[in-house]
C-alpha cells in the first residue's frame, strides 16, 4: 500500500486502500466459507445474502424509493445505452400500440460525448425517431466542444416521448448539472410534463455515490457504471421505476423490437440479479465500498467533501486563469465535481504539466483521447490531502510558468 501512486484518472479509477486490503482477505475466504468470492458459486446462500445487502446499502444511501427496484447487470454504461432505449419502446408500445411510428420518438438531451454516444446508439437501433432535445456544442463558445449546461429555454422536448435521456456528469467534458434548482445549468424536470409517469433516464456512471440523486423518484431509469466511485469495472448497477420492467415479448407482438433477455429489465428483476452469472468480485468490492462509505457518515458525508475538493481545485486554477497559464474547458455552473477538465496554454506546459505531476506521484491526468488538454478526476476515494497535494502543486506549476 505504501508504494500506491495518488490515482487522478477518470475510470477505472482509485478505490479505498482500506477497501483493497479487505477485499484481499474476500479473495481467499469470503464471509467464512473458507472460499473465495472469485470461486464461490453465484447461488450459494452467503452470495445471495451479500448481493441483497448491497442493495439495501444503495437503497438507503440514495433513498430510493419503494417504486424502485435496483438491478445488478453487466455491459456497462455503454450496455445501457441500448437496454434502456429496448426497454423504454417496449414499455411504449404497451401504452400506446397504434401510435404512427413517426410519433415514436426518443428525446436525447446532448450535453457532451458520452450523452452523444447514448444518442448515436438510440440511432443505430432505429424503432423510433431520435428528436436531439437539445445540443450542447451549438451553445458553446468555439461551437464545436461541450462547454455547458445549455440554458433552459433551448430545450425541446417532444410531446410524447418513449424516453427523455440525459447524462448527468459528462465524464470527458467535465461538463455537470447543478443539484441546485434555481441554477440555470440544473436539468430543466420543469419543462417536463408532470402529469404522468414521466420517461426520464439519466446515467449517472461518473457521479454515481458522489451526492445524492437529484429528484431520484421521477426518474424511469438511473444507471451507472461502477468503476468510478463504486467499484471495479463489470458491474452495472441500475435503478428502474416498477412500471418499466414491462413484458418485453409481449410488446415484440404488438411490433416493438424483440429484446435479448439478459437485456431485459423484467428478466434480471425477477431473477434478482441471478438470472445468469453476475459480475460477483465487482459485487463484492462494491460491497465493501458501501460498507465504508456507512462508516464514514453516509453519501451526505462524500457530498460534502467532494464539493470542498472540487471547489479548491477550481479557486487554484482560477489563479492561473489569471496569470495567463491556465485556461478552464467549462463555463461557471456547469463545472462537475468529479471530473475537471482544463487546458495549459504556455508552451509545452500540458507536457510539463503531466511530467511534474509524475515526479510527485500524481498520475492519470491527461484528458480523454477524444479532446486532450487536462483532465484531474476527484472521486470519493481521492482524499482532501491529496488535493491538498495537488493544489500546491498547481499553485507551484503556475508560478513556475508564468
Ligand atoms: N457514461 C459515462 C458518463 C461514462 O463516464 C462512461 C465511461 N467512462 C460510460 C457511459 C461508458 O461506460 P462503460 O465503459 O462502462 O461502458
Amino acid at each position: 500500500a505504501s508504494q500506491r501512486v495518488m490515482n487522478f484518472g477518470a475510470g477505472p479509477s482509485a478505490l479505498p486502500t482500506a477497501v483493497l486490503e479487505k477485499a484481499t482477505e474476500g479473495l481467499f475466504n469470503f464471509a467464512g466459507t473458507g472460499i473465495g468470492i472469485a470461486e464461490i458459486s453465484h447461488r450459494s446462500t452467503q452470495f445471495r445474502a451479500y448481493i441483497a445487502k448491497v442493495a439495501d446499502s444503495i437503497r438507503t444511501e440514495l433513498q430510493v424509493p419503494s417504486t424502485h427496484q435496483i438491478l445488478f447487470m453487466q455491459g456497462g454504461g455503454t450496455g445501457q445505452f441500448a437496454t434502456v432505449v429496448l426497454n423504454m419502446l417496449a414499455r411504449h408500445r404497451l401504452l400506446y400500440p397504434d401510435l404512427p411510428e413517426e410519433e415514436r420518438t426518443l428525446d436525447y438531451c446532448v450535453t457532451g460525448q458520452w450523452s452523444k454516444k447514448a444518442m448515436e446508439e438510440a440511432q443505430r437501433l432505429g424503432g423510433a425517431k431520435v428528436n436531439v432535445a437539445v445540443n450542447g456544442k451549438e451553445h458553446s463558445a468555439d461551437g464545436k466542444s461541450f462547454d455547458s449546461i445549455p440554458p433552459h429555454d433551448t430545450f425541446k422536448f417532444s410531446a410524447n416521448p418513449a424516453l427523455i435521456y440525459y447524462c448527468e456528469n459528462e465524464t470527458v467534458d467535465g461538463v455537470q448539472y447543478s443539484h441546485e434548482s434555481d441554477s440555470p445549468a440544473s436539468f430543466p424536470f420543469h419543462l417536463l410534463k408532470q402529469d404522468t409517469l414521466l420517461p426520464l433516464v439519466a446515467d449517472y456512471s461518473s457521479s454515481f455515490m458522489s451526492r445524492p440523486i437529484n429528484r431520484i423518484a421521477d426518474h424511469a431509469i438511473v444507471f451507472a457504471g461502477a468503476q468510478k466511485n463504486l467499484g471495479p469495472a463489470g458491474l452495472t448497477v441500475v435503478i428502474v421505476r416498477q412500471d418499466c420492467i414491462v413484458d418485453v415479448d409481449a410488446a415484440a407482438k404488438l411490433g416493438a423490437m424483440p429484446v435479448p433477455i439478459i437485456m431485459a429489465y423484467k428478466t434480471i428483476c425477477e431473477f434478482d440479479s441471478l438470472y445468469n452469472t453476475p459480475s460477483v468480485l465487482a459485487i463484492y468490492v462494491a460491497g465493501l465500498v458501501l460498507d465504508r462509505m456507512k462508516e464514514k457518515g453516509g453519501i451526505k458525508f462524500y457530498e460534502a467533501g467532494n464539493k470542498r475538493k472540487s471547489e479548491k481545485l477550481y479557486a487554484a486554477l482560477q489563479e492561473g486563469v489569471d496569470k495567463g497559464v491556465i485556461k478552464a474547458r467549462v463555463k461557471e455552473g456547469s463545472r462537475s465535481w468529479m471530473n475537471i477538465t482544463f487546458d495549459v496554454l504556455t508552451e509545452g506546459g500540458e507536457a510539463r504539466y503531466l511530467e511534474g505531476g509524475i515526479k510527485r506521484g500524481m498520475k492519470g491526468m491527461d484528458g480523454h483521447r477524444s479532446v486532450g488538454g487536462i483532465r484531474v478526476s476527484l472521486y470519493n476515494a481521492i482524499t482532501e490531502e491529496e488535493t491538498d497535494k495537488l493544489v500546491e502543486y498547481i499553485k507551484e506549476f503556475v508560478a513556475a510558468e508564468s
